[in-house]
């Protein structure tokens, strides 16, 4: 059963998770706006899961010894989402929610171009090609709960829908209809 815990923040940093710190951000232009939470897939290498290598991408910690080739081609990336939530539920943060993380890349949500900069990032780990785990829903929903908590979020919406044509995540096996309203007072894709 998943236990329940009250959301505490210190400087943009949720207190009851893995913190490994990343460089991969840069300052908010607005930091009063943080209207949009942004969710994506990720595995490392690709379809595998729980090796790690998500972490150290996001911190820079990929090298040219890998032993696969694809890893060996994202050793130069810089970039991190703030949260991460792996299979099993386990919630690590990287950036502090009042810096702009690296995730989104060219992007645009509501007319507005270059998303990382009025928002947070989540990565599940997965793929578009099978669910995610229940206890990640789970994670996610507290997840969002505690942000929606203490910046004013409008809007829960998908990679693919900041940067269609470009990004599939979180793909077709993301239930949206699990972050109704019920559990957040926001706009989400949800249809
Ligand atoms: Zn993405």
């Amino acid at each position: 059963m998943h236990k329940r815990q009250v959301a505490v923040w210190k400087n943009g940093w949720l207190q009851h998770c893995i913190h490994q710190p990343s460089p991969n951000f840069a300052p908010r232009t607005d930091p009063q706006n943080v209207s949009v939470v942004v969710l994506h897939n990720i595995s490392l290498p690709p379809f595998e899961y729980g090796q790690g290598a998500v972490q150290r991408l996001f911190t820079n910690q990929l090298n040219n010894n890998e032993d696969d080739v694809f890893l060996r081609s994202l050793t130069s990336l810089r970039v991190s989402s703030h949260f991460f939530i792996e299979r099993d539920g386990t919630l690590t943060q990287f950036v502090s929610c009042e810096d702009a993380a690296y995730h989104a890349g060219i992007s645009r949500f509501n007319g507005k171009e270059g998303c990382n900069d009025f928002s947070i990032g989540i990565e599940l780990e997965g793929c578009d090609f099978e669910p995610f785990t229940s206890v990640q829903y789970d994670q996610l929903i507290e997840l969002l709960q505690a942000i929606c908590a203490v910046f004013p979020i409008r809007a829960v919406t998908g990679h693919e829908h900041i940067a269609p044509g470009r990004k599939s995540d979180p793909g077709h096996y993301f239930q949206w209809e699990k972050l109704c309203k019920e559990y957040l007072p926001v706009v989400t894709n949800y249809q």
